[in-house]
């Protein structure tokens, strides 16, 4: 893949250097069979150094997963070479099948098919509580 020509995909940019593989992680972009180019300590005027995600297909990504990991980040869709979607992100409120309870006495530990739902309760702190035991996150 050129990585400096995507006709359709997504970029995500902005990522604060060093997160760029856990995002790449966690979006499980590693499992799909489409070309992904991870760059990292890209230089950045703003940012100093950045990593940045390019994916070349129209992946739908799980938005708040990226917001929850780097809220600065951007993801931009690219479709017939052109920039049609630039969205800023942020903390999300809620995070559905994001993290899971770390509490084994939890409803959603215990009940498998239950969605992990996690709510945002300290935005300056970034902390987030277990939506059915208020178990924190992290
Ligand atoms: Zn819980």
């Amino acid at each position: 893949m050129n990585i400096d020509s995507i006709r359709n995909g997504v970029v995500i940019d902005h990522i604060t250097a060093g997160r760029g593989m856990r995002l790449y992680e966690l979006l499980g972009l590693g499992e799909l069979d489409v070309s992904v180019a991870l760059i990292k300590n890209a230089v950045s005027r703003k940012m100093g150094k950045k990593d940045i995600i390019k994916i070349d297909a129209a992946l739908p990504l799980n938005i708040d997963l990226i917001g929850y990991v780097d809220p600065g980040a951007t993801v931009n869709i690219i479709r017939d070479g052109q920039l049609v979607e630039k969205k800023e992100l942020h903390l999300p409120e809620i995070l559905r099948g994001v993290i899971r309870c770390k509490n084994p006495r939890c409803i959603s530990s215990t009940e498998q098919e239950l969605e992990q739902v996690f709510k945002l309760t300290d935005r300056e702190k970034k902390v987030y509580r277990c939506i059915y035991c208020e178990t924190k996150a992290n």
